[in-house]
């Protein structure tokens, strides 16, 4: 019989660490599947400086691994384990991954949220070679090479910004004529002499030899399509898409209350299943940030403890 935690938690991003850490601490038997890596989208973050108490020397690596060692630290262990279906009505709720299945008194589901595609012709052709979703990843290799941001909100301004470390160019290309970023962010990029901005476009085609070396944009206002070419000497470019996020809530379908692909809870992380919460951007709120990622964590951790300490 496989053992029945106190709690699993499923996604090991700041809101699943921070339900960790929150758990271990009370003495929980803790458990966070992850199928990727620790993080979550916080991992390919270069630069926090919003999280209260981080400033310039923090990155969402360096912030990941602390919130990582000290949910071990309290007891939570961490199995990195796919989740494939769920079954969270009863008051043991099961949970199936690839290898193993695990059960728990409660769930917090925290997940999180995957980059949108631009979704466009040569775009998953491409991927890994000049196409990426992760600036911290992947801007080394695009060293005094152009590189095209494509985005207008607070993520497309942020890597372009951190993407001047290694390009030559960088272009924001936005399908409006104006930025969804906070103005600060805007702000920083405006006074940039590296970065540009194609306004009013999209990209509809991505080409090239082997590598990323063409794109087709089309200006949305005057239907003018214009070819863009890496110049010869490069032979290649970069394109990064920050273009939103969509919730990781496929197995939870049916399973708990959701609203636009995104889950409903009160403010006690509660879902409609009992024992069942949810945490950070993979719930319907306001502000995705980690700040109330981790915020929601651990709401949703001491509310675990008291559905299990009252027997389900
Ligand atoms: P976002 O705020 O939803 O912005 C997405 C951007 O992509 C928008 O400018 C949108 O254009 C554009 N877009 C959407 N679909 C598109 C498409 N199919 N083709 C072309 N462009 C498209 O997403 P985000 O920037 O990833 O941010 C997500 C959340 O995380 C936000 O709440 C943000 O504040 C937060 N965040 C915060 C920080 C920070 O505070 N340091 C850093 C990163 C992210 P429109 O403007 O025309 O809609």
């Amino acid at each position: 019989m496989s053992k029945l935690y106190d709690v699993v938690i499923i996604g090991a991003g700041p809101a699943g660490l921070s339900a960790g850490l929150y758990a271990g601490r009370a003495r929980m038997s803790t458990l966070i599947l992850e199928k990727a890596r620790e993080g979550g989208q916080i991992a390919q973050t270069a630069e926090i400086e919003n999280y209260p108490g981080s400033l310039e020397v923090e990155s969402g690596p360096t912030l990941i691994d602390r919130m990582t060692t000290q949910a071990k630290h309290f007891g939570a262990e961490l199995v990195y384990a796919a989740v494939e279906e769920v079954d969270l009505s009863g008051p043991v709720k099961t949970i199936k991954c690839t290898d193993a299945t695990y059960q728990a008194k409660s769930v917090i589901i925290a997940a999180g949220a995957k980059p949108v595609l631009a979704d466009c012709p040569g775009e998953k052709e491409f991927t890994g070679r000049g196409v990426s979703y992760c600036a911290t990843c992947d801007g080394a290799f695009f060293e005094e090479l152009e590189v095209f941001v494509i985005g207008g909100g607070d993520s497309a301004v942020e890597e372009a910004l951190f993407l001047t470390k290694f390009a030559r160019k960088v272009t924001i290309v936005h399908r409006r004529d104006e930025l969804r970023a906070a103005k600060s962010i805007q702000e920083k990029a405006f006074a940039n002499p590296k970065i540009h901005f194609l306004w009013d476009s999209v990209i509809r085609n991505m080409a090239g030899d082997g590598v990323l070396s063409e794109l087709t944009v089309e200006n949305v206002k005057t239907k003018e399509m214009t070819v863009i070419k890496a110049d010869e000497e490069d032979g290649m470019f970069g394109v990064f898409v920050f273009i939103g996020y969509k919730p990781e809530t496929e197995v939870f379908e049916g399973k708990v209350a959701m609203e636009n692909g995104y889950i409903l809870t009160d403010p006690d992380m509660k879902t409609d299943v009992p024992g069942v919460f949810a945490a950070g951007d993979i719930r319907v709120k306001s502000l995705r940030q980690v700040v109330t990622a981790t915020a929601d964590g651990a709401i949703a951790a001491v509310q675990a403890e008291k559905y299990v300490d009252c027997g389900g």
